[in-house]
């Protein structure tokens, strides 16, 4: 059986590794002879049509990258008993590597947002068994978004529920102890950007306008 997608990824790499010894690739080589050392972190969704590296020209070692369902981020809580796996990279991020600024990348036709709003926890196979608990990190968006704009139609609703999550993952952000102080000493700073898939634009919220403007206007 030929998988074409695989292939092509095949392919892709023998172009990375046919250009590796390149100029292009001297400074990620460089790279490989000490520890890693990116200062910018980045929080996506695993959505295949969203790759922050590919969005930002961003070149090997310089994101270090989180990839989970609708990019949320959970408040800070302790316990061993659970697997925290977006936790434990920003612990990372804070506390080894100093990363100097974290960005949130949300995006349009999110599917674990659009679970949300749907309140899908069911498949036709059976129950989510992770999808319905994770997304709730977002429940206060939806509730905010269907009490201030109830005038929306349901799709309306979802576009500002993902924007909306943005800001409940920077708040959660802020519950993380070695977070709140990198930001008290100035180390840090954190971004929401929202992708729109359709247009290619991406938007930053803006806290003082309390709005996402693009992000080119705010250069
Ligand atoms: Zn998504």
């Amino acid at each position: 059986m030929k998988n074409e997608a695989f292939s092509n990824l095949v392919e892709g790499y023998r172009h990375f590794r046919n250009n590796y010894l390149s100029e292009q690739y001297v400074a990620y080589r460089l790279w490989a002879t000490k520890s890693q050392k990116p200062r910018i972190m980045m929080i996506a969704c695993s959505d295949s049509r969203v790759n922050p590296v590919i969005l930002t020209h961003a070149g090997l070692g310089d994101v270090f990258m989180v990839n989970n369902v609708a990019n949320l981020i959970p408040p800070y809580k302790e316990g061993k008993d659970t697997h925290h796996s977006t936790s434990s990279a920003l612990e990372f991020a804070l506390t080894e590597l100093e990363v100097e600024e974290i960005i949130i990348l949300g995006h349009s036709q999110c599917g674990g947002i659009k679970a949300l709003m749907n309140d899908i926890n069911k498949t036709a196979s059976g129950t989510y068994s992770f999808i319905e608990p994770w997304v709730q990190i977002a429940a206060k968006a939806k509730e905010k978004v269907q009490s201030n704009y109830p005038e929306c139609s349901h799709a309306e609703q979802t576009t500002l529920c993902e924007k909306e999550a943005l800001l409940v993952s920077l708040e959660n952000l802020e519950t993380f102890p070695w977070v709140k102080s990198a930001l008290e000493q100035g180390k840090l700073r954190t971004h929401a950007w929202y992708f729109d898939i359709g247009s290619g634009d991406i938007y930053e919220y803006n806290v003082d306008k309390a709005c996402f403007l693009p992000l080119l206007d705010m250069e």
